[in-house]
């Protein structure tokens, strides 16, 4: 039978998990089959245990990363840092492997994909949600000169700087504490999903010089890249490059074989520019 992944989900329909690994698996001459998964709500452990009955390897999003966590009989260290796992693996003796590949993709993005460099830069994070746990590990270990958690509640943004502390120079903050320009913004709210933006100033963009990142990602410019370019960010990008690369990141977990993301990342911006 060939090898069965899936991504699980509540919804999941609109999920682009099956058209990446595809991609990904006919670039690379794997053979794979890789579907969409309807968790219920209430039942994703009994559910993901049944299809590990047959299936190699799953990806893992929202609301059930959590839960995934829970589920892995063994962690990478990024995935158990980060308290939530988003893809899972089955390994050779029956246990189930649980990583996070979130974090990673964002970075290989940011730096691979769009030239940023991390080291020694003023990074500020907007958001405290289990986005921003699985990127902090990855983003201190390119050794910035300041890591800021800004958050609307301010405690989250405590907990995760006081959690990861040991990791590097990581600060917490609530939106009206920040008025020093950064280098690098990264909207990790979900706020963008509303066509909201979080509460930031301008004054935090060094004209011409910061690198604005919106995770969310979208067929137009999303409302925190459309504000970043109204203030003269230097540049303004989404995030559907990090949405390819923790794919990639998880192919090669599953795999062995790390795929090309640049020509897949392509076709993705083609189809959505269509739809
Ligand atoms: P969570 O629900 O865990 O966290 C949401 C965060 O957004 C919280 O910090 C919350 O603040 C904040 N927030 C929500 N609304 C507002 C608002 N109106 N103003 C200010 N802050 C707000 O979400 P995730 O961390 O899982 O996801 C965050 C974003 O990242 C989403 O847009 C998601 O689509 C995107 N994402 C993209 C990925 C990719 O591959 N490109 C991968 C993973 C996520 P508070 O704590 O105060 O409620």
């Amino acid at each position: 039978m060939t090898d069965q992944y899936v991504v699980f989900g509540n919804p999941i329909a609109h999920s682009k998990s099956p058209l990446i690994h595809g991609l990904f698996a006919q670039q690379t001459g794997q053979a794979l089959s890789y579907q969409t998964a309807l968790a219920p709500l209430d039942r994703f452990t009994a559910f993901a245990r049944h299809f590990f009955e047959t299936g190699r390897g799953a990806n893992v999003t929202v609301p059930f990363k959590e839960e995934a966590y829970r589920l892995a009989d063994q962690l990478t260290e990024r995935g158990r840092r980060a308290g939530a796992v988003n893809t899972l693996a089955l390994q050779a003796d029956g246990s189930l492997l649980g990583d996070n590949t979130d974090g990673a993709g964002l970075v290989r993005d940011l730096k691979v994909n769009h030239g940023a460099t991390l080291k020694d830069k003023r990074i500020l994070l907007l958001g405290a949600g289990g986005a921003v746990r699985g990127a902090l590990e990855p983003l201190l270990s390119e050794e910035p000169h300041v890591l800021v958690v800004a958050n609307r509640t301010v405690e989250k943004a405590e907990q995760l700087a006081q959690e990861f502390a040991e990791l590097g120079p990581i600060l917490p903050a609530g939106y009206d504490w920040l008025d020093e320009p950064v280098d690098i913004i990264i909207n990790a709210t979900s706020a963008s999903l509303s066509g909201e933006l979080p509460p930031v100033s301008p004054s935090l963009i060094l004209s011409g010089e910061t690198f604005c990142y919106d995770m969310m990602y979208a067929k137009e410019p999303t409302a925190f890249c459309g504000w970043a370019r109204e203030h003269e960010a230097g540049q303004a990008v989404d995030g559907l490059g990090m949405l390819v690369e923790q794919a990639a990141e998880a192919f090669f977990l599953w795999r062995g074989v790390r795929p090309d993301s640049a020509p897949v990342l392509a076709e993705l911006r083609r189809l959505m520019a269509q739809a």
